[in-house]
């Protein structure tokens, strides 16, 4: 990035893309003084030539930016020190995000640029844009919060399209961000507890799209729709549900519309995609159209893409089948939130849930209980699930994920076989809490789930 060639930047963070941040800086004829508070990191980016310095006493004024690396942890409830520091002395704080906008402003404005956030959603939305373009036949570069780091993608060019999803924290360190498309797919009060009010969250994301040549935003919440009512410019509205054909994208029952043409034209039916599983796939499919569109794909092409779509790990991830059962992984739903998605898109369901719980339960779920067969418990919440479980759903406490998985395997192949009722038995991961008490992280926790299940005598991997 020459961005800043000729000037001095501090930089904090020299976890992977951190460094590359600090040599792509450095390779663009800035001077980097480079800081981590782990001594290893900085003794590694020493190793590669990196000016290091532990910034406390550094004299700020000399700085033109303090650059947080990608992955510096922005979610402490109290900013980084280097962050108090630099706004003390009125340095610019920014990310890698906007170090990649002005380099496209500078050497290729026209290169196409769609940027994706959104409380909910982001990064299957992004996945599927990039998917359907791909498949188009498009040169896509996907990045940001989802996968590679921005600046480790290739660079912007007037033959490439970069799809990048952007945590609110990104868009806040990017002062000059100013995508091709903008989407906003919706806005709601999680993450509260990070972000401080809802006004100053919705006016990051607003961002996003007000610096958009194109916006696209999901105005199914009143956050969103006051947004794309304040929007001047060029602006496609989605909306999922019963309502009027706007002049928009809609879905409606699962069937994505083209509401913009006179007759309305359905463009494709996600029944049947078991990567798009579950009704809040519907916004993310209608978002993806509302972009393709605006980039010239064709209705078909787009539904014909959408079809191949392989879906994202851990995210209503279909394991397998064995004889009438289903897997599913959704080892992402860390709260009762995102497990309500996955239980009302299955009917019999076997219900594999527990963990490092959070505030308020699963208690929300009660009107979801009558779908489940039977519920296997697992970790810290066995005691507190139990307890809003007891008298309204059968249930066993397992301990572990493998014994959960051997149980919850064998109780569904019994009713499968039995077969007294039409819809297919689902063995669920869908745990509504964090994984923390017993694996390193979500995906660690979905990555043991697809083991044990892929493991079990006769299990058909998807597409086998
Ligand atoms: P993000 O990247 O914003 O965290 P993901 O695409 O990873 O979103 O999806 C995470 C979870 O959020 C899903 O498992 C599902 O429970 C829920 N979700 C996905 N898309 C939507 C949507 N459009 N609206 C509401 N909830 C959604």
């Amino acid at each position: 990035s020459t961005t800043f060639a000729g000037r001095t930047v501090a930089l904090f963070g020299l976890g992977g893309s951190g460094l590359a941040t600090a040599l792509s800086l450095r390779a663009g004829g800035a001077r980097v003084v480079a800081c981590d508070d782990n001594p290893a990191r900085m003794e590694a980016a020493r190793a590669q030539g990196v000016e290091t310095d532990d910034l406390r006493d550094a004299e700020w004024g000399a700085f033109a930016a303090l650059v947080l690396a990608p992955g510096v942890p922005l979610t402490h409830p109290a900013p980084h020190w280097t962050v108090d520091l630099a706004k003390a002395a009125g340095v610019p704080v920014i990310g890698d995000i906007e170090l990649f906008c002005r380099e496209r402003a500078a050497r290729s404005p026209d290169a196409p640029f769609v940027a994706i956030t959104g409380t909910n959603g982001k990064s299957t939305t992004t996945a599927l844009i990039a998917h359907v373009l791909r498949t188009a036949g498009r040169d896509v570069q996907m990045g940001g919060n989802i996968g590679t780091a921005i600046l480790s993608l290739e660079p912007p060019s007037a033959h490439r399209v970069h799809v990048i999803e952007l945590s609110s924290f990104q868009i806040d360190l990017t002062p000059s961000l100013a995508p091709t498309i903008g989407v906003l797919l919706n806005i709601t009060p999680d993450h509260l507890d990070r972000h401080g009010d809802m006004a100053s969250y919705a006016a990051i994301k607003e961002r996003l799209v007000a610096g958009a040549a194109h916006a696209v935003i999901g105005v199914d919440d009143a956050y969103a729709q006051a947004i794309a009512g304040r929007r001047t410019g060029p602006l496609t509205r989605v909306h999922v549900g019963e309502a009027g054909e706007g002049p928009g994208i809609l879905a409606r029952a699962g069937v994505v519309i083209d509401g913009r043409k006179a007759p309305a034209e359905p463009v494709a039916d996600l029944a049947g995609i078991g990567s798009l599983r579950g009704a809040h796939n519907w916004q993310n499919a209608a978002v993806a159209y509302a972009v393709a569109s605006a980039l010239g794909v064709t209705p078909d092409a787009f539904a014909a893409a959408l079809a191949s779509f392989p879906g994202l790990p851990h995210r209503m991830e279909e394991v397998g089948r064995r004889g009438p059962v289903l897997f599913i992984n959704d080892s992402k739903a860390t709260n009762a939130d995102s497990t309500e998605k996955a239980l009302s898109a299955f009917q019999q369901i076997h219900w594999i849930l527990g963990g490092k719980p959070k505030e308020g339960g699963i208690a929300s779920l009660a009107p979801y209980f009558p779908r489940i067969a039977h519920a296997y418990l697992i970790g810290a919440a066995t005691e507190v699930f139990a307890a809003t479980l007891d008298g309204q759903v059968p249930y066993s406490r397992c301990g572990t994920l493998a014994a959960a998985v051997a149980e919850a395997a064998a109780a569904a192949e019994r009713q499968g076989t039995t077969g007294d009722s039409a819809a297919e038995p689902v063995v669920l991961l869908s745990p509504a809490c964090a994984s923390y008490d017993q694996f390193r992280s979500f995906e660690d926790r979905g990555d043991q789930f697809r083991g044990l299940v892929r493991a079990l005598p006769g299990l058909q991997p998807p597409g086998a």
